[in-house]
């Protein structure tokens, strides 16, 4: 079949996305900078990682059909659909959790299925063996020939796509700090840092497997390890979407100090975990350290109390 080359530049992405000094006593009062790397600016559908991720493998899908996987509210999963509309191809969604076939749409869902993404919905089972020949053929044979894109976009292409990221942070940034879900972000900042740099991942899931998921992207995407980075793990309140009362707290206090909409499954965890490692004296007097924005609330001006995210969806 014929397909005519995607042309991503009519998403016109606002890169290289800023980067905000944020006035903060709590990090100044140890001689720390914080500053904010704002990839939630780089398209109003596509931000942060999403856009860095995706574009390389839309590129190489070159307009065909796209299948990805997703839970019921994944960014990723609206992402993708965002794209397949504003660029014209086709989409699907394989979303974890059959009993979410037999409920309304939640609004994330319904977002993906207005913009023209079929949703698939497998049990928690074959979600889990999503990258098994068995699985994956019986996709493919369902929806015929597809570009698969794994869970959360994070692939080799994904990885290599996020460099640019690294590239854009100035080499008197010390450390630049991103929230994790699958690792395929920070496995491309490192990998794009200068020599001096490093990078420091925030996992907002529980289990301790980043960092050989960390590893994995990188010999895929890289040949091998590449810059530097490091985890930390004490900062994801129980698990995805795990967000109490203090974190809500953390975060309400964060968006009126610094004017900035504070996304609660990935960026408040991520500032908290920097705001607490400031306190503890963990960047050297006189650095720099950049937060990367890596999304927005979503709603856009929705509620973003904890009873939108099933407690027990787990991932
Ligand atoms: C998807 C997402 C992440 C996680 O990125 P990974 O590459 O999967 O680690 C972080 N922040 C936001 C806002 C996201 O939507």
């Amino acid at each position: 079949m014929h397909h005519e080359a995607l042309d991503l530049s009519r998403l016109q992405p606002a890169l290289p996305s800023p980067l905000q000094p944020a006035e903060d006593e709590r990090f100044a009062r140890h001689g720390v900078t914080l500053l904010l790397k704002r990839d939630d600016l780089i398209h109003p559908h596509l931000p942060g990682n999403k856009w860095r991720k995706l574009a390389p493998n839309l590129g190489a899908a070159a307009g065909r059909t796209v299948l990805t996987f997703g839970g019921a509210y994944s960014n990723h999963l609206r992402a993708t659909a965002s794209a397949g509309r504003l660029l014209g191809f086709p989409t699907v969604g394989v979303v974890r959790g059959d009993e979410l076939a037999r409920r309304p749409l939640n609004p994330s869902l319904a977002q993906c299925a207005a913009d023209g993404m079929r949703l698939h919905f497998v049990d928690r089972a074959t979600y889990r063996a999503k990258a098994s020949p068995e699985v994956l053929d019986g996709l493919l044979s369902v929806f015929g020939d597809c570009a698969v894109v794994p869970e959360g976009g994070s692939n080799a292409l994904a990885a290599q796509g996020c460099t640019a990221l690294g590239g854009e942070l100035p080499g008197t940034v010390a450390t630049v700090a991103v929230a994790c879900g699958t690792g395929g972000t920070l496995a491309g900042l490192a990998a794009g840092l200068g020599p001096e740099q490093r990078a420091l991942g925030i996992p907002v899931l529980r289990g301790g497997f980043l960092g050989e998921a960390v590893r994995d992207l990188q010999r895929e995407a890289f040949g091998g390890p590449s810059g530097r980075w490091s985890l930390g793990e004490r900062f994801h309140f129980g698990g995805y979407a795990r967000t109490p009362p203090e974190l809500h707290a953390f975060a309400d206090d964060f968006e009126e100090r610094h004017g900035l909409p504070v996304e609660r499954i990935y960026v408040a965890k991520l500032l908290y975990a920097l705001t607490v490692l400031a306190g503890e004296g963990a960047f050297p007097r006189g650095s720099a350290v950049a937060a990367v924005v890596t999304g927005r609330p979503w709603p856009p001006d929705g509620d973003r109390g904890p009873s939108l995210y099933a407690p027990s969806d787990s991932r």
